[in-house]
């Protein structure tokens, strides 16, 4: 059995204030589950403040992005160290807005997520497809190349990864991906997994579905067999939202 992990990505968004409520929220209305693991990716300023407020029994925090070296002059830049520093155990790679607002290459959140990884952190690698990608059928090629690099990660590497699909057409659109969408994508990735690496990887590997995931939505898509978790964005700064995606897991 895999765990199902449910992620709060926050991007640029929240206030002292309003994580002081949602924490407050959060404490007091779910209680832990097995093998399911509750984070939060709060905007920089405010990770050791959130960690500070959660019931850390419960719950972790994550960065949202870190670069992939220990320091040096990267103005702007996080890195994995600080993260770790601070007792993090996520992060955030690949993000589409990193992507696409940004223009990260694969070839970089490959460096990154392996520097990260060496350091005993989590990855939480993100793909997806565009619209375009979708409507002329380049799903598959497009997932497969924003994998390809990882293929020559260990197992031990991969223990290390889980993956959030999460297509970029339903992000912030309110357009969620049906359950059959997602759970067909989840099994090519985990095919993907199973061809490259090892069979073994592909079963253990958690993989979560992001966007426009909401407190309606969210019930059937935790059905599907290949769905391992929730990547949220705008519902999770919502805390009756998040808290309802959260009591949904299976
Ligand atoms: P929304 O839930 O706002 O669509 O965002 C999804 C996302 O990008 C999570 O990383």
């Amino acid at each position: 059995t895999r765990t199902f992990f449910i992620g709060g990505n926050h991007k640029m968004n929240g206030s002292k204030s309003m994580l002081e409520s949602l924490s407050k929220g959060m404490n007091e209305s779910v209680e832990s589950k097995e093998n399911v693991e509750i984070f939060i990716a709060p905007s920089y300023p405010y990770l050791d403040f959130l960690s500070s407020r959660l019931d850390n029994k419960k719950f972790k925090v994550s960065g949202q992005n870190c670069y992939s070296v220990a320091k040096g002059a990267f103005t702007g830049e996080i890195s994995a160290n600080m993260l770790v520093d601070l007792g993090i155990p996520y992060v955030i790679i690949g993000h589409s807005e990193r992507r696409n607002v940004f223009g990260e290459s694969t070839d970089l959140i490959t460096k990154k997520t392996k520097y990260a990884i060496s350091l005993g952190l989590t990855v939480i690698l993100c793909l997806g497809e565009q619209l375009d990608d979708r409507k002329s059928s380049k799903t598959e090629k497009v997932l497969s190349d924003q994998l390809k690099d990882f293929a020559s990660f260990t197992p031990e590497e991969w223990s290390k990864i889980v993956i959030a699909y999460e297509p970029v057409w339903a992000i912030g659109t309110g357009v969620v991906a049906t359950p059959q969408e997602a759970q067909d994508t989840h099994v090519f990735i985990r095919k993907w997994i199973s061809e490259n690496v090892s069979e073994d990887v592909a079963k253990k590997t958690s993989i979560m579905y992001g966007g426009s995931v909401n407190a309606e939505n969210c019930q059937n898509l935790s059905k599907q067999s290949d769905i391992d978790g929730f990547l949220v964005g705008g519902a999770s700064l919502i805390a009756a939202d998040f808290i309802t995606i959260i009591n949904s897991a299976v």
